[in-house]
């Protein structure tokens, strides 16, 4: 394989303490070594074992000192991308380490497009392609228990499930296939009845992946969850409560949040992405009205309602209007300003409309406020358990291929069940075996099978 040699900045943009760029490939060595010079001004050999040094880090032309910082000497194969890597720690500013950068690329360095250390990682066989994809979403990771789902997968763990059932699917298959080379020795009916008993085992593997399906999802992308209510109920306030910062502006003029702001919070290992939505009200300030039609879009798009009511004054018809948009959403029925006393028509009203949904909590005073984080992490959990040692699937590609496979799977199931031909059967296995290497982006395995096949028929 020829490859380049390519680089890029490997720390978010903005002023740090720090920034790496980091260079991977055959000539990382050269590039590095046209720009780091020891403290003294001597070049710098890049060869041996793993080592770090302190230096200075020169333009490759012009010998101008650029920064001095730590460099990083990987060789290949162990390192990010199994590649020679060297890593330029040098001091965070956005202009300084766009020079840096620079001065890579004319040292002969290509600049990395997004996502091609890991791709090259992939490709160099250190990581599979599903422990590729979940180093995207360990990056995006929106709470601590996100990550963790997003690392095991990194440290291959969903992979691992996804290869024991393909060892059981191949044994499974050599032992159609043997019973097709050896009619005479009449077992097919035995075959079929392991292709049920083998088959309905492989299959409550695949669900249980694609339970986690679900759950996965919500860890990577967060609950779209709407805050609605007519004006000055409260809902920033809300917002800023679970949040525990200031970000939404609060004010006492009614339809003072005319954007739709997003946020995510954590609720109980759960990221809820918040909306927080311009008060939903008839108004012809054009604006606002701007504001009023992403609400009612919001509640559209919304998995979650919070309904936000002022529980100082009884039920208004906009409030009531509301109430019977979200009906039969999930939702929870806030009723705010607890401190302020609650209105005891509003109380009776809300009781009325879904008791179990309501709670009542002071958003400026941040009461009831882990109450109301309780009751949306039970809610959003609902029959989905988030048990800390489930494996998650968090990849919509790898959930759309598990689906396939598992149709496969059932035709397979169906076919042996009917006493159809073990040919029949073993093609399903076969693209059911397929489909599951697609996931974790594997070969087809067609020489894995010759390998098993040849084993197998020599014992006989
Ligand atoms: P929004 O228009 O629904 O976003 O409402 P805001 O959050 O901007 O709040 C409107 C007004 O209600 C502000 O003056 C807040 O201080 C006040 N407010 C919000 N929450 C509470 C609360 O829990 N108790 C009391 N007494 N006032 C509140
Ligand atoms: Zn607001």
């Amino acid at each position: 394989m020829n490859l380049e040699t390519i680089a890029a900045i490997a720390t978010a943009l903005g002023e740090a303490s720090i920034s790496v760029v980091r260079i991977s490939g055959p000539d990382a060595k050269s590039v590095a070594s046209r720009m780091v010079r020891t403290p003294g001004g001597q070049k710098v050999v890049f060869e041996g074992p793993r080592r770090v040094l302190y230096g200075k880090i020169v333009h490759p032309t012009t010998d101008v000192v650029i920064d001095e910082g730590i460099v990083l000497w990987m060789p290949g194969p162990r390192s990010y991308t199994a590649e020679d890597v060297v890593e330029l720690q040098v001091h965070g500013g956005i202009q300084l380490v766009q020079t840096v950068l620079e001065a890579t690329l004319a040292a002969g360095a290509r600049l990395a497009e997004p996502g091609e250390f890991t791709k090259r990682a992939f490709l160099n066989g250190r990581i599979d392609l599903s422990q590729a994809e979940a180093v995207i979403d360990l990056i995006r990771a929106k709470t601590d228990f996100a990550g963790r789902v997003a690392l095991q997968q990194v440290q291959g763990r969903f992979s691992e499930e996804i290869r024991s059932l393909r060892r059981t699917l191949i044994e499974l298959q050599a032992h159609v296939e043997v019973t097709i080379d050896y009619p005479e020795h009449d077992v097919e009916s035995v075959a079929c009845q392991q292709v049920l008993d083998v088959g309905a085992k492989l299959m409550a593997g695949i669900d249980a992946l694609l339970e986690g399906a679900e759950m996965g999802r919500i860890l990577r992308d967060g609950v779209a969850t709407a805050i609605v209510g007519r004006p000055n109920v409260g809902k920033s306030s809300l917002l800023n409560a679970l949040l525990r910062r200031d970000r939404a502006i609060v004010t006492d003029i009614p339809g003072t949040t005319r954007d739709v702001l997003e946020e995510y919070v954590n609720v109980r290992g759960i990221p809820l992405k918040l909306i927080d939505t311009a008060g939903i009200r008839e108004t012809s300030d054009v604006v606002e009205r701007i504001g009023v039609d992403k609400s009612r879009q919001s509640i559209r798009e919304a998995e979650l309602v919070l309904v936000v009511l002022d529980g100082t004054v009884p039920l208004t018809p906009e409030d009531e209007d509301i109430l019977k948009d979200t009906e039969g959403l999930k939702r929870v029925i806030v009723v705010n300003k607890m401190d302020a006393g609650i209105d005891a028509k509003l109380e009776a009203s809300v009781d009325q409309v879904d008791a179990a949904a309501v709670i009542k909590i002071s958003a400026r005073e941040h009461r009831h406020i882990e109450q109301l984080e309780s009751k949306l992490a039970q809610i959003v959990q609902g029959e989905l358990s988030v048990e800390r040692d489930t494996t998650y699937m968090t990849n919509v590609r790898q959930k759309n291929l598990l689906e396939v496979a598992r149709s496969d799977l059932q035709l397979a199931i169906d076919a042996a069940q009917a006493g159809a031909t073990l040919d029949l059967i073993a093609v399903h296995l076969q693209s059911t075996y397929e489909e599951l290497g697609l996931v974790i982006g594997e070969e087809t395995g067609e020489d894995l099978l010759d390998e098993i096949f040849s084993r197998f028929c020599l014992g006989k």
